[in-house]
């Protein structure tokens, strides 16, 4: 088993779905006691929001290729970075370590091409629906799919409940119907998927309250983890 290398923390309420998903997913393929070869840096995520909103990306590429470091220091052989918005830094993580990166955007991608499916929702942070640098741009370059996204004042509310809800533990059955409504009104435009390009939303949204089949990132990331790892 290759070990692998995370950058989580963003938040920690995802990572723990991340950390459960590896180690049951090796466990299913290779049985018995069988868990993940893994290591973790878990970062300060109010830090990390902070500087977000402020705009200093260029600060936090250099805090994520400094942990990505750390980790191959530490023997891992590859890395994912365990959130969608901070693929914004992804080339130039996986440019300073000399990891090779596992990219969310072609784990989500690529369950949406086995499924036949073309034209797909976008839910995530602000960051990540509105700069086609994240996701988008690569979705439509190397996998031919189509992005929706929100329009401005579900953005703004999608934003607000991964941030102060979400990201916090907080699950609600109101967020989620207002996050159903959303999936709603991007179906009525000809959505035939929802991508949870927000690893927290999984915590709220499945296929059993989704209006439109769900392509889940968080678990289509560490699966993709898990193959990679036992190849
Ligand atoms: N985990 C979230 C994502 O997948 C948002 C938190 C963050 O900004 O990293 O985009």
């Amino acid at each position: 088993m290759k070990r692998l290398g995370v950058i989580g923390g963003m938040s920690w309420e995802s990572t723990l779905v991340y950390y459960r998903l590896l180690n049951r997913g090796v466990a299913q393929r290779l049985g018995g006691l069988a868990s993940a070869e893994l290591v973790l840096h878990s970062v300060d995520f109010a830090e990390v929001a902070a500087a977000q909103a402020a705009g200093q990306w260029h600060e936090l590429g250099d805090a994520l290729t400094r942990a990505a470091q750390g980790l191959r220091a530490a023997g891992a052989q590859g890395l994912v970075i365990a959130t969608n918005t901070m693929h914004k830094l992804a080339s130039r993580v996986e440019a300073g370590s000399g990891l090779p990166l596992l990219h969310i955007a072609d784990a989500t991608a690529d369950a949406a091409r086995v499924r036949g499916l073309r034209r797909i929702a976008l839910l995530g942070t602000r960051y990540t629906m509105e700069d086609r640098s994240i996701l988008v741009d690569r979705w439509q370059s190397r996998h031919g799919l189509q992005a929706l996204v929100p329009g401005d004042e579900d953005r703004i509310e999608l934003h607000r409940i991964i941030y102060d809800e979400l990201c916090r533990g907080v699950v609600s059955d109101a967020s989620r119907q207002r996050i159903v409504a959303i999936i709603e009104r991007l179906a009525a435009q000809g959505a035939d998927a929802v991508a949870l390009s927000c690893t927290e939303i999984t915590l709220i949204i499945d296929d059993r309250c989704s209006p439109l089949p769900v392509l889940d990132s968080t678990a289509l990331h560490a699966a993709a983890a898990v193959d990679w790892m036992l190849a």
